[in-house]
């Protein structure tokens, strides 16, 4: 009898862990997500998936004390570099799977929106920098930070890692992994 074969979903860390995540966050906010990403991943567990999960590059470079950032402020070449170490074993592992593909499924890759290292389809940008006592126009740069359709830093450095490895997954948010398996 042919084995079914495993599915196997990379998350990002804050999935199982809410203690990477930045401290001072709207509580509201933050008890919601970690209620749908709980939802989720007990859904992929029951759906039978194998979860792989990614490391926090903001946890791991900047620690339990960092301030929010924009994309743009991790968008530097230590950063990237930085990623590119921190994804090199989840990429050796993911080449592993695709090379037995008569085994395994790589189903896909799933982040955190809005988050300037996590996001897949958006994260947020602004002109953020500097001391923050020094700066007359303090308000005016915390606002300055607006919505950007496009990947997080780390998931962007990810993308090009796998393409480069010639891997082949999607990204997805919570939302869309669920449409591909037609829940
Ligand atoms: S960097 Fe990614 S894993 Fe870490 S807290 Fe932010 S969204 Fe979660």
């Amino acid at each position: 009898m042919e084995e079914m074969k495993r599915k196997i979903l990379v998350v990002s860390h804050c999935f199982f862990n809410d203690g990477t995540k930045l401290k001072y966050e709207n509580i509201e906010d933050a008890k919601k997500e970690r209620e749908q990403k709980r939802d989720f991943l007990r859904k992929m567990i029951d759906e039978g998936v194998e979860l792989i999960q990614l490391p926090c590059p903001e946890f791991l470079l900047y620690g339990a004390n960092r301030w929010g950032h924009a994309a743009s402020q991790f968008d530097t070449p230590f950063y990237k570099e930085a990623s590119k170490k921190l994804l090199e074993p989840i990429l050796l592992q993911l080449r592993e799977y695709q090379k037995n593909g008569d085994r395994f499924e790589l189903l896909g890759v799933v982040g955190i929106d809005g988050s300037p290292s996590c996001g897949i389809q958006f994260t947020y940008d602004g002109n953020w920098g500097g001391e923050f006592a020094g700066n007359p126009n303090l308000e005016q740069t915390l606002e300055s930070i607006e919505r950007i359709e496009k990947p997080g830093v780390f998931m962007e450095v990810f993308m090009n890692e796998l393409k480069n490895a010639n891997v082949k997954i999607d990204f997805h948010t919570m939302g869309s992994i669920y449409e591909t398996m037609g829940g």
